[in-house]
């Protein structure tokens, strides 16, 4: 079948059964041709909480369509690939988690939305590379617990006076693997560019960015900016979205390691397969997913 082939089938079934497609930013680019939405793991909940739809179809990584599980419950959730999981987030499980709680007993657990739904559930509030710094802040304490990433939780403990934010060790292996050289080398190439930057990444990386932000706060500043060039220190959809859609400036992708294989799993033909055959569904246990959703709405009310 044709990729236009393709998106036709895929829009007309996606009308006859009432479907929604909501993706990650990081996708292939061809997926935003079926895409009803298109966006950050903040927006993306938001919009899982409030779409009119029978079936959600999320092209992203597992844990993103077991948000939007927890979020419509009573609503079909697929992922087209139910191998596509975050390597962040397999890197803590409950007993993990129940243990650092013990290591560090009566502080409050926030937890990146890079997490399973049993993580959500057993933390006391979720938050995204979006809304970390203020998701700590409304907590109001001396210290906190951060769940599963090291990078985003060792981000948000520098930017905060007044609380400590003690991190589990896990990490994404795809930007925790960007090292300042990487950037210095494109820098000598591109002098003048900007270096954008998600929080994912190691500190001294970080050091290194004129903005510091999730997916959408990268693509907000370099549509707003006056400057021509940027190099993007984060996964390569975000560079190839940002070609596309401004020919007039020039992106780069700050490593050539910037790519994950999981969030680029999902094809067409994967979606088609998907709403044809209603499969893969997400199932959650109903009281994981009520705990988990607390989790998630305080994040939603800040
Ligand atoms: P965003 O919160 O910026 O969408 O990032 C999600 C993610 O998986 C980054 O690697
Ligand atoms: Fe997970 Fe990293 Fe891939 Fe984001 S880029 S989905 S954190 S493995």
């Amino acid at each position: 079948m044709t990729q236009a082939e393709l998106i036709k089938k895929i829009n007309h079934l996606k009308k006859e059964k009432n479907a929604i497609v909501l993706a990650h930013c990081y996708q292939r680019p061809e997926i935003d041709f079926v895409a009803d939405f298109v966006g950050d793991s903040l927006s993306l909940s938001h919009k899982a909480s409030s779409v009119d739809a029978d079936i959600i179809l999320f092209a992203g990584v597992t844990f993103m369509a077991e948000t939007a599980k927890i979020l419509s419950f009573e609503k079909k959730v697929l992922y087209p690939n139910k191998d596509a999981g975050c390597l962040m987030a397999d890197m803590i499980n409950l007993d993990m988690l129940n243990n650092f709680k013990k290591q560090h007993s009566g502080m409050p657990v926030v937890c990146y939305v890079n997490s399973s739904a049993e993580i959500k559930a057993n933390s006391d509030i979720c938050c995204t590379s979006a809304n970390a710094i203020e998701v700590v802040k409304s907590l109001n304490t001396e210290k906190v617990l951060f769940v599963p990433d090291r990078g985003l939780g060792s981000y948000v403990n520098s930017m905060l006076k007044d609380t400590e934010v003690i991190c589990f060790s896990g990490c994404c292996p795809i930007h925790m693997t960007i090292t300042p050289k990487d950037i210095q080398a494109v820098k000598e190439k591109y002098p003048d560019a900007k270096v954008l930057v998600h929080p994912e990444c190691s500190l001294d990386v970080i050091q290194m960015a004129d903005c510091v932000g999730s997916t959408t706060k990268i693509m907000e500043y370099a549509k707003n900016s006056s400057d021509k060039q940027f190099i993007i220190v984060t996964e390569k959809g975000v560079v190839d979205r940002l070609n596309r859609d401004y020919p007039e400036k020039e992106f780069v992708l700050g490593s050539e390691k910037a790519i994950c294989q999981n969030m680029k799993c999902n094809t067409l033909e994967d979606i088609l397969y998907s709403l044809e055959n209603e499969c893969y569904e997400v199932n959650l246990d109903e009281n994981v997913a009520k705990a988990a959703r607390s989790s998630i709405e305080r994040m939603l009310a800040i």
